[in-house]
């Protein structure tokens, strides 16, 4: 009989489901990210929503490691490689996710959709596509799009939720309310399409208990993914200006930071791939926190303060049950069994 390993040791050698754990499980090796940029702009600043963006967001539209989008998708592809290229010490086989970041990747007609992820898609080496995008921007011909491409190779869809709380969605001008989320993930998974969704920790003004709440509602959502990104505060923002005027003084300290992070894992179901659990922003741009440029010891932090707690990803998840009303009918059940198996 197969030995069932406590929850503490279910993952490598991490106390929660990383995606380098899951990806190792399901393609026998290290998988890596390439950028890409569709070319694509956002509704958020284009000025069918708004004209100045979320509040954080960079020039480069969250997507300032991508390359240039006046590339083919494969010649993006090929330059991505080569910018990891030292990482891999002349390694063939390696496999790819091709990364759709920039700004507001459903953003543009279908039939561009198609063609450029169509193209990432055929690529022998990229084993999935991974789109970021906005949940207002999932209408439904994307949706057929993103269902029929799905079944060629995997797609996941990544939602900027950042926070569930009206107030600080309002603060950072995210543009959509949370019935809007709600629908786009109840529709993707009726779809069958995996969903990550990032969230913020640290978001001016949003307390503890607050960003627990988040995590919380995204633990009772059929979502498969999530991004713990701390708040990064970048030069060339509206959120960098208020930062430099002093008009925001406070960031999380690293110690805070962390301990946030681990109740937010302890919290989320076991089968819910934790995508990030640091910030993701060029370090050239960064005004605050400053301690989070050494990521390592921001990483080498949280698993040895995890391990000194004793304590793991869903510890104290509860279980939940899924109502009709925040996923459709496809799917009510019971998930999210927290603590040992
Ligand atoms: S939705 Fe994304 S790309 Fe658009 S303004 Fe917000 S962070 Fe930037």
């Amino acid at each position: 009989m197969e030995e069932v390993k406590p929850a503490r040791e279910m993952w490598g050698d991490k106390r929660y489901h990383s995606l380098d754990y899951e990806l190792k499980k399901i393609y026998g090796q290290k998988i890596y990210k390439l950028s890409l940029n569709g070319g694509m702009s956002c509704p958020n600043r284009d000025g069918t929503i708004g004209r100045c963006g979320c509040i954080f967001c960079s020039e480069g539209g969250s997507g300032d490691f991508a390359s240039s989008p006046l590339r083919s998708i494969t010649e993006q592809i090929a330059d991505a490689k080569a910018l990891i290229a030292p990482k891999l010490s002349g390694r063939k086989d390696c496999r790819y996710i091709a990364y759709f970041q920039a700004y507001t990747n459903t953003y543009a007609p279908v039939s561009y959709l198609e063609k450029i992820f169509t193209e990432a898609l055929l690529h022998p080496e990229i084993v999935l596509l991974s789109i970021a995008t906005r949940p207002d921007c999932l209408g439904e011909e994307v949706l057929t799009l993103l269902a029929g491409l799905n079944k060629i190779k995997p797609i996941w869809v990544e939602l900027g939720l950042q926070t569930m709380h009206p107030k600080s969605a309002k603060f950072i001008r995210r543009g959509y309310p949370l019935s809007c989320f709600e629908e786009a993930v109840a529709n993707l998974h009726a779809l069958g399409i995996p969903v990550i969704v990032h969230s913020i920790l640290g978001l001016p003004g949003e307390t503890r208990e607050e960003m627990l709440q988040t995590i919380d509602y995204l633990a009772g959502l059929p979502i498969q993914g999530i991004k713990l990104q701390l708040l990064h505060i970048l030069k060339g923002t509206d959120l960098g200006d208020l930062y430099e005027s002093g008009k925001i003084k406070d960031t999380l300290p690293l110690d805070e930071y962390i301990d946030i992070v681990i109740s937010c894992l302890e919290r989320l179901p076991q089968n819910i791939v934790i995508h990030r659990i640091t910030g993701d922003g060029p370090g050239r741009l960064l005004l605050a926190p400053l301690w989070s440029k050494n990521k390592k010891l921001v990483l080498n932090s949280i698993h040895k303060q995890m391990k000194t707690r004793d304590t793991w990803q869903g510890k104290e998840c509860k279980s939940f049950i899924l109502s009709e009303s925040k996923i459709g009918k496809s799917e009510i059940g019971k998930r999210g069994e927290g603590g040992v198996p």
